[in-house]
């Protein structure tokens, strides 16, 4: 049977998308390119604005039975000083800290959830590689293979930041720039408990470490475009680098011996100038790719999936045709996102284009930071905007 609505891309926008539409008993597709979960993610980080749409949904509790680690404070080392620069424990929601899980056990969470709707469907290892469009609309997707699936009403685009509608320039794209590149990498955790994160900031390149339980996944940042020279350098370079930023590891000679350790991950920041046309409708990082800076993008992806689902879910169950009211959607959620992309653009080019400039030296850690450690109530700043976002959502689509 023909879907009323394909959702492209099983990431946390398309899983939450097809998700809330078929809670309201619309017939929706999501296609997922991967096989499964089990890869190497962007981030790891579920929000207090995110677990209150969990609650909304009734889905919480089971949400909080899997495992994870809660963060309520953001922490950073910079030039030997730890600072406390964000605090969530004071926001008014029903978890005021950061749920720190691997994001395939939250897209698992999300697909188990939606699997419960008999109007959910979710095909795996189906990468979409072009549009069907009739007389000016999409109407329908083709596979990897050739096969045609056509939508009886929407195609949302939820196919990340490499999404067709950006490659095959169907919706423009504005770009706004990023400093940084990211390598993404493992390394065992000898003590049993510490902290769920931890940012540390040396001399022209930065470290995240985000607490798996029995191993810690790192995000080492760079200058853009360093990637080739950084692997040309070496293992050893690598290590001695590494080794410097988190001197309390001690050698890490057994744990990093090859480059191939390291997964580049590339950090975009930009948007679509318009998310919709004739049929179709981006969404999450296809709308608009984030940067890492406040571990934002998955949460704001969840966001866009809400606000579709407010807007859409019931005219998509009562009329045919829901051109005329795409435009709802970017327009509640343009405003959000280009006030985040705002904040993470000034810190890119105050904060970490700062730190990367040749020669650069940190003797002491930057004003702010100081402030925000100095004086507990300005941490509650960084930690509202970063918790809960800007213009926050509230599901409104019925269950039907
Ligand atoms: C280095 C780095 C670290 C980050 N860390 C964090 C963090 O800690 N917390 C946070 O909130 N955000 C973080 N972000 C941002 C975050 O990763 C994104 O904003 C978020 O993943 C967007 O979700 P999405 O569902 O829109 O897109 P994605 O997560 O990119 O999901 C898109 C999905 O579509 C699938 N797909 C792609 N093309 C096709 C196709 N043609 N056919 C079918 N399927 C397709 C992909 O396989 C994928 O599953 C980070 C970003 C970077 C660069």
């Amino acid at each position: 049977m023909k879907p009323d609505v394909i959702v492209v891309g099983g990431g946390p926008a398309g899983m939450m998308a097809g998700l809330l539409l078929a809670r309201s008993g619309i017939p929706v597709l999501v296609v997922e390119k991967h096989g499964d979960f089990l890869r190497d993610f962007r981030g790891d980080t579920v929000h207090p604005s995110t677990m209150e749409i969990l609650d909304q949904l009734g889905m919480l509790d089971r949400f909080l039975k899997r495992p994870h680690s809660r963060l309520s404070q953001a922490r950073i080392t910079v030039a030997g000083r730890n600072l406390t620069i964000g605090e969530l424990r004071h926001l008014n929601t029903p978890t005021p800290f950061i749920a720190m899980m691997p994001q395939w056990d939250f897209l698992d969470f999300l697909k188990t959830e939606a699997s419960r709707f008999p109007s959910f469907a979710l095909e795996m290892n189906a990468e979409v590689v072009e549009l069907i469009e009739r007389d000016g609309r999409t109407v329908g997707v083709v596979l990897a293979g050739g096969r045609c699936i056509e939508a009886g009403k929407l195609v949302i685009m939820a196919d990340g930041r490499g999404s067709i509608v950006r490659g095959q320039n169907i919706l423009p794209v504005k770009a706004l720039g990023a400093p940084m590149d990211v390598f993404w990498f493992r390394l065992p955790k000898r003590e049993a408990a510490g902290e769920a994160l931890r940012g540390l900031v040396g001399p022209g390149n930065m470290m995240v470490m985000i607490d798996r339980t029995d191993y810690w996944q790192c995000a080492y940042i760079f200058p853009k475009g360093q990637a080739d020279v950084l692997r040309n350098d070496g293992i050893a370079a690598m290590r001695a680098r590494i080794e410097a930023l988190a001197p309390d590891l001690g050698s890490l000679a057994s744990d990093l011996v090859d480059m191939s350790q390291f997964f580049l991950l590339s950090v975009a920041l930009d948007r679509l100038e318009h998310w919709h046309r004739p049929g179709l409708l981006a969404i999450g990082d296809a709308a608009h790719a984030m940067s890492p800076i406040g571990g934002i993008g998955i949460n704001l992806a969840i966001q866009d999936a809400v606000a579709m689902a407010n807007s859409l879910a019931d005219p998509l169950r009562q009329s045919e045709n829901v051109d005329g009211l795409l435009h709802l959607v970017e327009r509640r959620r343009r405003l959000p996102t280009r006030i985040i992309q705002a904040g993470q653009k000034l810190a890119q080019d105050r904060i970490i284009g700062a730190l990367f400039k040749p020669g650069m030296q940190i003797k002491r850690p930057p004003l702010a930071l100081r402030l925000l450690d100095r004086f507990p109530v300005l941490r509650r700043i960084p930690g509202r905007i970063v918790g809960l976002g800007i213009q926050r959502e509230r599901v409104t689509s019925l269950e039907t």
